[in-house]
């Protein structure tokens, strides 16, 4: 494995607010190895701001993978020292912030799960009172704008600045073509009503499949999103989460050389 020596860690304010802003990384952490291999070979590509990965993975029914847990912070940690690439973790307890920011995670981002329930929300924003840290709100699961504008003044009101919006698109019942049905409109509207936040577009959760990540994003970038999360990982089909919607450092690549940006 090449690795790129002695980069000097982007600061975070550095990459927040460049446009279009890419946040990309696995579902979730899995080894040391995975995640320093990921990093590399995203750095590699010269186009990814911001290195995400699952460290505690809130999973719909129990048995699946839950999450590498605290151990894998430091395999971040590692991949920043190696590659200059910020990080960004998902946190829902104030327990999972403090730990995230002990080893200097970049970003936080609040997932769907969590956006739904207020009193984790409000947990995690008690956690974050008087730090300097950019967080991400992912959209509720279900297409409630007001919880999710909820969530958004906890944080804000914890005395948090720099707020971004993830769209993930929603759930519903029964096969769909997407995993999570974008339901533009309503990102467009959240938008609409908080215009200093960035939005930013999530086809990886929106789609569930990678055979369609290119067409969301376009939608997305088309409708003057300010950047994308797309999960990648070193060996996608067999991925402890999320396996069938990740796609390899360099077919993101290709996907983001596809993309007709806006001028
Ligand atoms: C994730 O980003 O891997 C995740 C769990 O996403 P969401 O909260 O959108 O389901
Ligand atoms: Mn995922």
């Amino acid at each position: 494995m090449q690795t790129i020596e002695n980069t000097t860690p982007k600061s975070i304010q550095e990459v927040w607010g460049k446009r279009p802003l890419i946040i990309s990384g696995p579902c979730s952490a899995e080894t040391e190895a995975q995640v320093v291999e990921t990093a590399t070979r995203l750095a590699k590509t010269g186009k990814v701001d911001l290195l995400r990965a699952g460290i505690w993975k809130p999973r719909t029914r129990p048995g699946s993978f839950e999450g590498i847990g605290t151990k894998g912070l430091p395999w971040l940690q590692q991949a920043k020292k190696i590659t200059g690439i910020p990080t960004a973790v998902e946190v829902a307890t104030a327990k999972q912030v403090e730990d995230a920011l002990h080893f200097d995670v970049d970003v936080l981002w609040i997932g769907a799960r969590t956006t739904v329930n207020p009193f984790s929300v409000q947990e995690v924003a008690d956690a974050l009172r008087g730090v300097k840290v950019p967080v991400l709100i992912k959209n509720p699961i279900n297409p409630d704008l007001e919880l999710w504008t909820g969530a958004v003044e906890r944080v804000a009101k914890a005395g948090i600045e720099q707020i971004g919006l993830i769209h993930r698109g929603f759930s519903s019942y029964g096969n769909t073509e997407y995993r999570n049905a974008p339901m533009w409109h309503l990102a467009i509207e959240m938008k609409r009503r908080n215009p200093e936040l960035l939005i930013i577009n999530d086809p990886s959760h929106i789609c569930g499949r990678r055979d369609i990540l290119l067409e969301v994003a376009q939608r997305a970038i088309d409708l003057d999103y300010d950047g994308l999360m797309i999960e990648t990982h070193i060996d996608p089909d067999n991925a402890w989460s999320d396996a069938k919607q990740q796609i390899t450092p360099e077919q993101l690549v290709e996907m983001l050389e596809a993309i007709v940006w806006r001028k």
